[in-house]
């Protein structure tokens, strides 16, 4: 009773990419209480337990009061004014010394549309280094990059909405019970939608929570993925079930794809992925014989040496069925972050904004004058992408890094590798709301408002766009990401007249977002603040034609933006683990998350429901390497890999995993599991290969 809000406000969460409508209750001041929004088309009223305690966060003790500088090895709160001069006068000192792209930034898909696209547009006109890349890199970049491979541009081409109208789900490597629970809601409509049920398929080497409502689970063996989608696709068109059709009319590359595929036969494929030849023949005639069929995914697919490659080969499932433009039938990417969509729309890190390519002229050209600056000042290239930020650090080629919002110290693999390369840093700046790992190495920090301080706009998964509002005050003296970046400018002359000017609110950068975006494929320019709380969010594209936006993209009338105008088939070879299991490291260990934890528990880890209910990680392991091992549940265990080792991990004994794996969740810096992981890339995307280390276990 003592905490009844005084007001209501109308927002969005802001951790996950399902994007969840809701209400903050405030009360003189505080946020004080969180409740689903039950008119908002994701989530009807419903939330996690992560949206429902998104509250106490917000003024917790581990928030950074401002801007700080470390002094004689201590943190000193310091003015904004000197916080921005000191770290001015060392950018400035470091490009002269070294060049322009001495000068390094990595940010992420926590922050706001308009808060990315400032910061982009300021890193790469404004300090004039191209090396400029989101954490996003360690989520989704090979949805990104497989997506443009097919299309000849990023967009995930379906919705939500299609959970209810496919008569088969096949999830594959995307635990959603955990990581997007709200999903559920989505298929549990299906029935009522269709009259009947849907056929669940999930594919991931984990019986996770998602694995219980399957009508279809396949334990597919770690990262085998690739050549079971190219074996469904053999199938089908050894069968005859594909839509020709469909292939004829709409898509491009069949001939030479099917040439291709006839590498992966069923007995071939059987082997490579431990599934059984007659599975494979049942889950092709399922998913083939289907009026609709989505393949949704998450991380299994994107975090892996081959995950650009494994995004193009679950296009290639969509193209050769049919399921492709209509309700029920997409081949759909789940991002991670609560914006991680309006980052790779706006973000100035693989593309220029608004998908244009760095290498087209003409794409440079109309954004220069779109936002009027001369066109030379446009890269004509990408700058490095994070792993090779890092790299560059490693070579002293890059001097300086500007860390926004993100905690590369829990969250990047190799850490081992990862803190020596920042040790050679002679500038480290880290701007966020929190105390962190990686805050804690900082040189200068920027101590930012978060969710609920601030307004501006998330994009979700199905490229819908929410409103986030401010209900209350900045926590003591920080300040938005949007007011950092855009007051942090004025330090260099004339950066802010040119790239600023009058800008005073995160809206002045979504109307110029709104003209960098229009007749583009991601276009917002029919979007307004009023428009998209009034709708509940809105899809992109939105404009003149599309008013309210649009749910799908590729139907019959709509070209992709490759030569082609069609959507293309892309053949890639699958090819074995680069890391084999050996003598000395015999298992396989596998990366995940919890429902109750997010990311790096900077947010998460401050709430106390939260860290009760998931307080430390734990090691799954199957009974029959637990029996080997001589251990059982409860007891403690140290895991060790070629890069480093993680003690004092709780042990949980469970046919979850099977023989020869384990799983441990990412998120907690007390049993820092990325210790382990690999320096280890996708060559496209330049995504971690998160998902299979081998490892060892210690049971002393
Ligand atoms: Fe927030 Fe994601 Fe949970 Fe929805 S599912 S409440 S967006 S964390």
């Amino acid at each position: 009773k003592e905490k009844a809000p005084d007001e209501w406000v109308r927002s969005t969460c802001g951790y996950c990419g399902v994007g969840c409508g809701l209400y903050i209750g405030v009360k003189e001041g505080d946020p004080v209480y969180v409740k689903g929004d039950p008119d908002h088309p994701v989530n009807r009223g419903t939330l996690c337990p992560k949206g429902l305690s998104e509250h106490e966060m917000v003024r917790a003790p581990s928030r950074l009061p401002g801007a700080m500088i470390k002094k004689n090895g201590r943190f000193e709160q310091v003015t904004w004014d000197e916080a921005f001069r000191v770290t001015s006068d060392a950018f400035k000192e470091i490009q002269a010394k070294y060049g322009k792209s001495a000068v390094a930034c990595i940010s992420t898909g926590q922050l706001l549309t308009e808060e990315f696209y400032t910061l982009g547009k300021f890193v790469q006109l404004g300090l004039e280094t191209n090396n400029y890349d989101g954490n996003t890199t360690l989520c989704m970049a090979s949805a990104v990059m497989g997506y443009k491979q097919s299309f000849g541009s990023d967009g995930p081409p379906g919705c939500y909405e299609d959970f209810s109208h496919a008569e088969v789900i096949m999830l594959i490597g995307a635990n959603i019970a955990d990581n997007h629970p709200i999903l559920k809601l989505h298929i549990a409509r299906n029935k009522k939608v269709r009259g009947k049920k849907p056929t669940i398929i999930v594919v991931d080497p984990r019986h996770s929570k998602t694995a219980n409502m399957a009508d279809i689970y396949l334990p597919i063996k770690p990262r085998t993925d690739l050549a079971f989608i190219n074996g469904l696709c053999y199938i089908i068109w050894e069968q005859g079930w594909m839509d020709e059709t469909f292939i004829n009319e709409r898509t491009v590359g069949y001939k030479e794809f099917i040439k291709d595929i006839q590498k992966y036969p069923p007995q071939e494929v059987a082997h490579i992925t431990g599934i059984d030849v007659k599975r494979l023949y049942e889950v092709a005639r399922f998913y083939a014989g289907a009026d609709a069929a989505m393949s949704a995914w998450t991380m299994g697919v994107n975090q892996s040496a081959m995950g650009t490659d494994t995004v193009s080969a679950i296009v290639n499932l969509a193209l050769m069925t049919g399921n492709l433009g209509k309700p029920g039938g997409s081949p759909f990417s789940i991002t991670g972050q609560c914006n991680a969509m309006g980052t790779r729309e706006s973000g100035f890190t693989s593309s220029i904004p608004g998908y244009r390519n760095f290498a087209s002229a003409e794409d440079r050209r109309e954004y220069a004058e779109i936002v009027g600056v001369p066109e030379e000042l446009v890269p004509t290239s990408r700058g490095f992408a994070y792993p090779q930020i890092i790299e560059a650090i490693e070579r002293g080629e890059i001097k300086a890094l500007w860390v926004v919002a993100t905690n590369p110290l829990v969250s990047y693999p190799d850490q081992p590798r990862l803190r020596k390369a920042l040790a050679k840093l002679e500038m480290l700046v880290v701007q966020d709301s929190f105390m962190s790992d990686t805050a804690e190495l900082a040189d200068v920090l920027f101590g930012a408002a978060t969710w609920s301080e601030k307004t501006g706009t998330y994009t979700n998964s199905e490229r819908r766009c929410n409103l986030a509002k401010k209900s209350v005050p900045n926590y003591k003296d920080s300040k938005s990401d949007f007011e950092i970046v855009v007051e942090f400018s004025k330090y260099f002359d004339g950066k802010y007249e040119r790239l600023f000017n009058g800008w005073s609110k995160p809206e002045d950068a979504f109307e110029e977002w709104k003209k960098v975006s229009k007749g583009r494929l991601c276009d917002y320019s029919g979007m307004t603040y009023e428009k998209i709380e009034k709708l509940g969010g809105i899809q992109w594209p939105c404009n003149d034609e599309h008013p309210e936006g649009t749910p799908r993209l590729y139907d019959e009338g709509m070209k992709t933006s490759n030569a082609e105008g069609k959507p293309k088939f892309v053949f890639a070879d699958w090819f074995p683990m680069e890391e084999n299991i050996c003598t000395a490291f015999p298992l396989i260990l596998n990366t995940g998350r919890t429902v109750e934890q997010f990311h790096t528990r900077t947010k998460t880890g401050t709430i106390k429901i939260l860290e009760d209910l998931a307080p430390e990680a734990w090691v799954e392991l199957s009974p029959k390497d637990a029996e080997k091992l001589q251990v059982k549940s409860g007891d403690r265990i140290s895991l060790s890999s070629p890069r480093g080792r993680v003690d004092d991990v709780i042990v949980r004994v469970t046919e979850v995993v099977g023989e020869g794996t384990v799983f441990v969740p990412f998120h907690f810096n007390e049993q820092l599991v990325n210790r382990l992981t690999q320096s280890l890339f996708d060559p496209k995307s330049f995504e971690p290969n998160y998902k299979q280390t081998a490892i060892q276990l210690h049971s002393e």
